[in-house]
């Protein structure tokens, strides 16, 4: 499936270059704490600056509504910014210019955009840019943890894969996504290309970049192009994130809940748990509750409340409802995550 529409371009200096080609007047999309850094490399082509604070639809229909005349839109961070910039494209019928600033997240390329209705997670929208800017030196300045997190996104097709076998052998797969050998061996060439290349992840450099941000590039469109299905790139371990975040209101960077949840769900399915764990310890990614603003607590009621969290949200059929996690189940995870990053030095 090479066909997705997402163009991706490597380089340096790219965002010098936006004011040159970018349909003028345009508005910049990013956040309070990065603008500083690029306002000068815009030109009197610049109409407005959004500096997003909120994901909720009904404040971005307001501020979208609100946007000065412009003929398109920039998007610059993280996976905020990204998928903000993608709301404005779509309503307001632009065209898209992305430049992500870190690896966090898969959500430069995907279609729709991963915003909140009330506080919970909708994606919806249709925006594909004119290309998606990946700049090296930007990228490797970005806070490490952030970069390093992104593989959460990739990681995550490990434990959906045993997921959405586990219910195709219960008879329990969804009747629109039928199991697909072909999609899943797709979503394990760009795991098994991640893997192999999680010391120049860490590091942050151009191979690292290149093999992560291409990983992505797959991972973020193929959910449309399957046909909206999401079993061969999401399991449960997305729904440990999704019901720690409702459970805690915090928002995390998505790889810590999402790794985690990684760690979780393989040790549920029983499989491989320590090749989850040495990825993420080999990667830099702290997965520890603490590591994320919450608690060990609120993560044991995030893991105990998963399976009715998961049906009452209408998720589909994971290890979860095969195998019920009790407080002996928590424990165990507790004990071996904290062991495993005692003395851990991969944060550095
Ligand atoms: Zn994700």
């Amino acid at each position: 499936m090479s066909s997705y529409p997402f163009r991706i371009v490597f380089g340096r200096g790219l965002v010098e270059e936006l004011h040159a080609f970018v349909h003028r007047p345009y508005v910049v999309v990013t956040m309070a704490d990065l603008w500083p850094m690029f306002a000068d490399r815009f030109d009197a082509g610049l109409a407005g600056v959004h500096l997003v604070e909120s994901l909720e639809v009904a404040n971005l229909e307001l501020v979208s509504d609100a946007l000065p005349a412009c003929n398109a839109i920039v998007g610059l961070g993280g996976g905020q910014a990204i998928d903000v910039a993608k709301f404005f494209a779509w309503r307001r019928r632009l065209p898209l210019f992305q430049v992500p600033t870190a690896m966090s997240v898969n959500a430069p390329f995907g279609h729709r955009a991963g915003l909140r209705v009330n506080g919970i997670v909708r994606y919806l929208g249709w925006a594909v840019p004119e290309a998606v800017y990946v700049d090296f030196d930007i990228v490797a300045s970005a806070p490490r943890r952030l970069n390093r997190a992104g593989i959460g996104d990739v990681l995550c097709y490990h434990t959906a894969h045993r997921d959405w076998r586990l219910a195709h052998e219960a008879g329990r797969t969804e009747p629109q996504w039928p199991y697909d050998e072909g999609l899943v061996a797709e979503a394990k060439l760009r795991l098994d290309g991640v893997l192999a290349a999680l010391d120049d992840i860490r590091a942050v450099n151009e191979h690292g970049i290149r093999t992560l941000m291409l990983a992505h590039h797959w991972g973020g469109a193929t959910f449309h192009d399957s046909g909206w299905n999401p079993r061969h790139i999401e399991g449960m371990e997305h729904f440990f994130f999704y019901n720690l975040e409702r459970l805690t209101g915090r928002h995390f960077i998505h790889g810590q809940p999402v790794g985690l949840g990684c760690f979780i769900g393989a040790t549920l399915q029983d499989d491989q748990p320590e090749l989850v764990l040495d990825a993420l310890l080999r990667a830099g990614v702290d997965v520890r509750p603490e590591a994320m603003g919450v608690n060990w607590d609120d993560a044991a009621e995030a893991m105990r409340t998963l399976a009715s969290f998961s049906r009452q949200a209408g998720l589909w059929y994971t290890a979860i409802e095969e195998r019920p996690i009790d407080d002996a189940f928590v424990a165990a995870i507790r004990e071996r995550i904290v062991d495993a990053y005692t003395g851990w030095e991969g944060q550095t």
